[in-house]
């Protein structure tokens, strides 16, 4: 028998848990999340929110510089929407109970973050993301309308193929495999895909482990339209040592006053653009990029000693921690650094509402692509596109749920057909590896059209065999997430070769300059339902 609720919510970072908290005045809710129910990329979030809250600040200044990083491909009036409603969610974020840095006199400590022309950052120190995570959790626990599953790993959206509309079938729900290998049905008058990015399609990448892209795979197979998956944003700064499994270095860190060096202690980054290490994202990654090509040095280092151990302590004390634990005192010594995949800035093509292509299919925060950030994302500016579009999806489901008819007849059940337990689960770890190795070096910072052919080549065989093993072994955590990486780096490298110039996050040395005469335009797919 299925679990049927009025609105079915995939994800529990910030977007999934703003859009239930809304969403729970007017029906039941069903949050599932793939591990423990924290474990998002918001609980890994550093540096901040962006809103405009300061009296020096304005919206026009927000938009403008979000407008800027995007590089003609923000949606101008989605931008308008988010700078606009941005404050509001931050003080209603308050009132749920998050604490964030204050000064003497009560008002924001806002910091300064790449890319913006004024302090607009509220932060919790440098675990903004954990303290957001922790109050909208505390926050969804006492609404009896919201229940969170964890361990509950979504597979596949249900689409009702009986009664499509102009050939667009409605989504139902999705299966949903649970920790004890049961595949459970999950119907939802509406289901909103709130999965976060696809950082693991990466070797080197800051996200956690539940970022495969499950939701971008998963509408993609629905028959969603998907674009500008070429955008993928890396972090210039990610800790470099053997075994620290991803730990961001903030872009605070420079906005603070943090300089990047060579391990010969020279400073590089004014060579590369006037804000130097103030830069935009995607500036920085490059110019570390074609340093360590430069010199063939494995990292660079990021240098804070300069700013004292008090200051370095009392503003970043969880960096400070986490890179003395790893033997490195960044009060005295300079930190090793290397790029890393960080932030999805294409995903599910969604309006402003959240409304995607497929019927009853709502995609907000990271998994969507709403035109926010365009071919780059301003920093601080997605933890601020959870709380927006949480709220605004919420609001239209509410309206579209109160239409839609209960089901004469539920869905069939997941059938398991021929599918027995794996004996060669080497494929899977086999299968991860080269995936993420070949998108790292082969449709990574610096693409070609040679490098991209390449991995479209590979990837066909893998996801052949991906496949294959698919439909022969009943379904894991492990196989469902390797499926859903195969898929989703096949549509970067899609995407990426279909935009014959470089322009954002997306550099090709084949056509090194934008070309705003043919490619100011996303780049969409979306493959039959
Ligand atoms: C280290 C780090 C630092 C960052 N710092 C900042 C910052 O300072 N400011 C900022 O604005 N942004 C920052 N970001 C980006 C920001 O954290 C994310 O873009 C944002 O939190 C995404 O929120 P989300 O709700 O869309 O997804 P997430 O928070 O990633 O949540 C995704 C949810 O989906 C669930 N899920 C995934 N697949 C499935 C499935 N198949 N079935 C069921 N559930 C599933 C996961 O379990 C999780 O609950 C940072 C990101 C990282 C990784």
């Amino acid at each position: 028998m299925a679990v049927s609720v009025d609105f079915l919510v995939l994800g529990g970072g910030v977007a999934g848990l703003s859009y239930a908290l809304r969403a729970a005045r007017a029906g039941t809710v069903a949050v599932l999340t793939k591990r423990a129910r924290h474990e998002s990329n918001t609980n890994y979030a550093q540096g901040g929110i962006a809103a405009v809250l300061s009296p020096l600040d304005s919206p026009e200044l927000h938009v403008q510089d979000t407008l800027t990083a995007g590089a003609g491909l923000c949606n101008r009036s989605v931008v308008d929407v988010t700078v606009r409603d941005g404050p509001q969610r931050v003080k209603e974020l308050v009132t749920l109970g998050a604490e964030f840095a204050r000064r003497p006199n009560g008002e924001f400590e806002l910091t300064r973050e790449g890319g913006h022309s004024e302090r607009r950052v509220v932060h919790a120190g440098d675990i903004t993301g954990r303290e957001v995570e922790r109050a909208l959790l505390a926050a969804a626990d006492e609404q009896k309308n919201i229940t969170i599953r964890p361990d509950a790993s979504a597979i596949d959206l249900i689409l009702d193929r009986r009664a499509p509309v102009n050939g667009n079938a409605r989504c139902l729900g999705a299966y949903v495999l649970l920790e004890d290998g049961r595949i459970e049905t999950y119907l939802g008058k509406v289901t909103v895909l709130a999965t976060g990015g696809a950082g693991k399609v990466y070797l080197c990448t800051t996200n956690p482990d539940v970022a495969t892209g499950d939701g971008v795979a998963m509408a993609y197979r629905a028959g969603a339209r998907i674009a500008n998956m070429e955008f993928y944003q890396f972090h210039p700064t990610c800790l470099y040592h053997p075994e620290a499994k991803s730990f961001l270095l903030s872009e605070a860190l420079r906005g603070e006053g943090g300089k990047l060096r060579l391990r010969t202690g020279q400073p590089f980054m004014s060579r590369y653009h006037p804000q130097a290490e103030l830069a935009p994202r995607d500036i920085v990654a490059r110019a570390i990029d074609a340093e360590l090509k430069r010199t063939g040095d494995e990292c660079v280092f990021l240098d804070m000693t300069h700013l004292g151990r008090a200051f370095v302590t009392n503003r970043f004390p969880n960096i400070y921690a986490t890179c003395k634990a790893f033997g490195v005192d960044m009060a005295v010594q300079p930190i090793p650094v290397v790029p890393a995949a960080h932030y999805m800035c294409g995903g599910v093509v969604a309006d402003q509402d959240g409304r995607t292509s497929v019927r009853g299919l709502y995609a907000i925060g990271e998994v969507s692509c709403t035109g926010l950030h365009g071919a780059n994302r301003l920093a601080s500016n997605s933890l601020l596109e959870g709380l927006v579009f949480g709220p605004r999806a919420a609001a239209a489901t509410i309206e579209e749920a109160a239409s839609v008819k209960p089901l004469e007849q539920e869905p069939p059940e997941w059938n398991p057909g021929a599918a027995v337990d794996s004996d060669e689960s080497v494929v899977v770890t086999h299968n991860w590896d080269e995936i993420r190795r070949l998108m790292w070096n082969y449709v990574g910072i610096v693409r070609t059209d040679k490098r991209l052919m390449r991995a479209r080549r590979r990837l066909e065989l893998l996801r052949e065999e991906i496949r294959d093993y698919y439909w022969r072994f009943k379904v894991t955590r492990d196989v469902i997430e390797l499926r859903n990486i195969a898929d989703v780096a096949a549509l970067i490298v899609e995407c990426a070769s279909r935009r014959k110039e470089s322009r954002g996050l997306h550099y090709t040395l084949d056509y090194p300059n934008r070309d705003d005469h043919n490619w100011s335009q996303d780049t969409v797919v979306s493959r039959a339902p």
